[in-house]
């Protein structure tokens, strides 16, 4: 994990933020390179709900809502996790997470296993971050930032409902911003207090429900390996009973095998007709489906939450490589090439040369209408490739004396470093095609 964090760092993907004033701890900025990745997260996460399917359309919610909102949700009562102080060290830790933690006394250890650790018996700590909404003091009214997207999605179920014209089975889509005041927030991007999250609410017949829980841990499961995550470092595993929250029928979490250990990357839930139910009950406002004949029923709920920042981390870790080449070591994001931040880089040779750098401009010139491409004529060649091997970029056209004589450029394959010649006026196309290609990571299973 350290070694990602610091590729990170060193190549502009992920700061710690504000860190010209010591850091708030646990939170990130991204850099250009991070947010090109994140956002290519969330867009193949937009294609796989969305723009493939007809049967889910997307929402973007505020973030504050009316707080009757998270009363009816059971968030106000129920958003708790176990906090334990150690008298020991002074640190708090979340009870259920002290594996994830590390001793304030022996950071070799987890809390509670050295020696001198003296944790107090678990109480519940709520983690929703208040803010106040309105400008008179006195009046204004104490909000919540949201803890999960989910709400926001069940308040809109009748505009979709009506006005998308949709019955069920059928999702509503949505990426946004979540807070929750983390007791142990940490292992980078893994766990912060503000992050985003991509969830998506299918609502379905309720004698469907298990039918489409089980359909949608397996979809969910299949998102992560086409796109490169190998399937030895994925697993899916069901909460126990004791496990699930307040809402939910059935739950099984998509870990992924951490340097830290197998951690969560998504949960799907099955959260039968909780939400509904309950904001019909709260708000008056019945939330159910009539369909044609006047049946009618409150769906039921199937839920894939996950979160781009975990992701783009699982991503990061998965890709991560290190070999050595003609006795030089390089360090390679293996990423699959819908998710890296730059497509293609385009390289003269030798900078000063008007004729290399020419053909270089216009070929970049003519690449980056279609893809996120790169054009870098500073230092030498081979530094350049280990700049572009460091952020994943699949591949590199390099422009050379050649170039300039028969109208041809060199390109090098980021994994297996195959070197082919090809006409530069068909580039363009061979990009398209490549990118297009399936792709399996050359790290093996
Ligand atoms: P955990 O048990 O790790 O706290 P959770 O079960 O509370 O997670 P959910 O409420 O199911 O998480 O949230 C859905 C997804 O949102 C998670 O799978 C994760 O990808 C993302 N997520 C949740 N909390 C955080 C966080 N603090 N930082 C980054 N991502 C998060």
């Amino acid at each position: 994990m350290d070694k990602i964090v610091s590729l990170c760092r060193r190549r502009g993907f992920v700061f710690p933020s504000s860190e010209i004033y010591g850091g708030l701890g646990s939170a990130y900025d991204y850099g250009h390179y991070g947010v090109l990745m994140k956002n290519n997260v969330k867009a193949r996460w937009l294609e796989s709900m969305i723009q493939e399917r007809d049967d889910i359309v997307a929402l973007d919610s505020a973030i504050i809502l009316n707080p009757r909102v998270w009363e009816a949700s059971g968030h106000t009562q129920l958003m708790h996790d176990p906090l334990v102080d150690c008298r020991a060290c002074k640190l708090r830790f979340r009870a259920d997470a002290l594996d994830q933690a590390q001793c304030g006394l022996k950071p070799s250890k987890h809390p509670g296993e050295f020696k001198d650790c003296d944790l107090t018996e678990p109480r519940e700590f709520n983690v929703m971050l208040a803010t106040s909404f309105g400008v008179l003091e006195e009046s204004a009214a104490k909000v919540y930032l949201r803890p999960e997207t989910a709400q926001g999605i069940f308040l809109n179920f009748k505009n979709v409902l009506q006005i998308a014209r949709r019955k069920p089975p059928f999702g509503i889509a949505q990426i946004g911003k979540s807070f929750r005041n983390e007791i142990t927030p940490g292992n980078f991007l893994f766990r912060t207090r503000e992050f985003e999250q991509m969830e998506m609410e299918f609502f379905v017949p309720p004698d469907e429900a298990d039918e489409w829980y089980r359909y949608w841990v397996e979809e969910r499961l299949g998102w992560y390996t086409r796109y490169g995550i190998r399937e030895s470092k994925l697993r899916v595993r069901p909460h126990e009973p004791d496990e699930l929250s307040h809402y939910s029928q059935a739950t099984s979490d998509v870990e992924y095998l951490f340097p830290i250990g197998w951690l969560e990357l998504e949960g799907i839930a099955n959260r039968g007709d909780y939400d509904l139910r309950q904001h019909s009950e709260h708000s008056g406002t019945k939330l159910e489906y009539v369909g044609e004949g006047g049946e009618r029923y409150v769906p039921h709920v199937i839920e894939p939450a996950g979160g781009p920042d975990r992701s783009m981390l699982a991503f990061l870790v998965d890709a991560y490589d290190e070999e050595v080449v003609a006795e030089r070591e390089r360090t390679v994001l293996r990423l699959h090439p819908a998710v890296a931040p730059v497509k293609a880089a385009v390289l003269p040779l030798i900078a000063k040369d008007e004729g290399m750098v020419r053909h270089a401009r216009a070929l970049y010139e003519e690449l980056r209408t279609r893809h996120m491409v790169e054009y870098d004529e500073g230092g030498a060649i081979g530094r350049r490739y280990r700049r572009q091997d460091e952020i994943g970029t699949p591949f590199a056209f390099t422009v050379d004396e050649q170039t300039v004589g028969d109208e041809t450029v060199t390109v090098r394959d980021r994994d297996s470093l195959a070197q082919e010649r090809l006409p530069i006026g068909g580039v363009q196309d061979w990009l398209e095609e490549a990118l297009e290609r399936p792709w399996k990571t050359p790290k093996g299973d």
